[in-house]
């Protein structure tokens, strides 16, 4: 079988695994539905995996969203933050009402003192009925009170519980939003934001550096052992780049074979060790299937570098990365290139055509 022919039965065989599993689950052809089953079949996520298999042979719609939800917040967005938002605000006037109550009744304890107090300036009264009304009055507020401050208190225990949940909700609502399902790293949300928080500060920028790296011949790859194998080499080269830098660094896969890596408080001679170092172990990561032993022989990548104090916005350091990535592809692959301004007039209009 030619590698095209291999890479057609494999891409087909997805496709029809998808739509087997719909008619097997009776799932009704809806995109957002698709995009589930495909994942649900693909990805690595075994979370995801786990909670469809435990809706059962039938699912309903509904059960089908609540996955869809959690998992794809770009189809589901708004009702994910609808329904926190509705939670968060039923819990906050479930507070104020409880507050409410604590006043009014701080405020019948307060007028019950105040008519104490008025008695005990009768003159006439035998001190001793005064004192007896004294205490009869108070101990009956004071009691009555403190066993409403302890309703209250354990009334506002449950809800500040109930509102952490929320809070639980929404951060990961916010980690899945910003992760990449195919390879768990950071993505092109998460890398924009990233990218644009480096000139909020400006005394800050100078020390900031930005990689980007492109996976080389990646389309000759899928060519030749099908998509599906790409993927997984995609999942490899994430894992390779994370185990390679330390944990606090951040790196993004911004589109197809494409990555990014975020320094802060860094120069431009440990950048660029760095972006060696993620080179060189991609080159020397073996790529093999593990079933049939086959060698997919070696992956490597280009990488460009640019120095945030050589760019005044988010877009100029991206694009001056991106040209320096072009001059790393342009002058052989699997290097490491650096911005400088004479690439503004070398590469700029064969750039702005590779950019197409
Ligand atoms: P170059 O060295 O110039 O970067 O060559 P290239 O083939 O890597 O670059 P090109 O831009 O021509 O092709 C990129 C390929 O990446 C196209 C597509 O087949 C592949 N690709 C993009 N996204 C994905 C993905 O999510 N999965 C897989 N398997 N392949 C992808
Ligand atoms: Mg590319
Ligand atoms: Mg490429």
């Amino acid at each position: 079988m030619t590698a095209t022919a291999a890479k057609r039965v494999q891409t087909m065989d997805t496709a029809t695994m998808v739509i087997a599993t719909m008619r097997k689950h009776g799932i009704s052809a809806l995109p957002r539905n698709y995009e589930l089953v495909y994942e649900v079949l693909n990805s690595s996520n075994a979370a995801l995996t786990r909670e469809f298999d435990a809706i059962g042979g039938r699912p309903t719609q509904e059960q089908l969203d609540v996955i869809g939800k959690k998992y794809f917040s770009h189809h589901h967005r708004s009702g994910v933050v609808e329904v926190a938002h509705h939670r968060i605000s039923g819990e906050l006037e479930g507070m104020l009402r409880l507050l409410k109550q604590e006043q009014s009744s701080l405020e019948s304890y307060s007028r019950l003192l105040g008519e104490t107090y008025s008695r005990i300036s009768v003159k006439s009264a035998s001190s001793a009925d005064i004192l007896a009304g004294v205490i009869n009055v108070l101990s009956s507020a004071t009691g009555d009170t403190m066993e409403k401050g302890k309703a209250v208190v354990s009334h506002m225990v449950e809800r500040a519980r109930e509102m952490e949940q929320v809070k639980l909700e929404l951060d990961e609502y916010k980690r899945i939003a910003n992760t990449d399902t195919l390879t768990r790293l950071s993505n092109r949300r998460a890398f924009d934001e990233t990218l644009s928080g480096i000139y909020n500060d400006k005394r800050h920028a100078m020390y900031h550096a930005l990689i980007v790296a492109d996976i080389d011949h990646f389309k000759k790859f899928n060519d030749t052992y099908g998509h599906p194998v790409g993927d997984r080499v995609l999942g490899v080269v994430a894992a390779v780049m994370k185990s390679t830098l330390r944990k606090d660094i951040f790196i993004a896969r911004t589109g197809g074979e494409e990555f990014a890596v975020v320094l802060q408080g860094t120069s431009l001679d440990i950048t660029s060790e760095i972006a060696e170092r993620v080179r060189r172990s991609i080159e020397s990561t073996p790529l093999k299937n593990q079933k049939s032993g086959l060698d997919y022989g070696p992956i490597t990548m280009s990488l460009g570098i640019c120095m945030a104090t050589d760019a005044a916005t988010p877009e100029e350091l991206y694009n001056k990365a991106d040209m320096a990535l072009y001059a790393a592809k342009k002058s052989g692959r699997n290097r490491v290139e650096i911005y400088k301004p004479e690439l503004d007039t070398d590469l700029e209009k064969n750039w702005t055509l590779y950019k197409k």
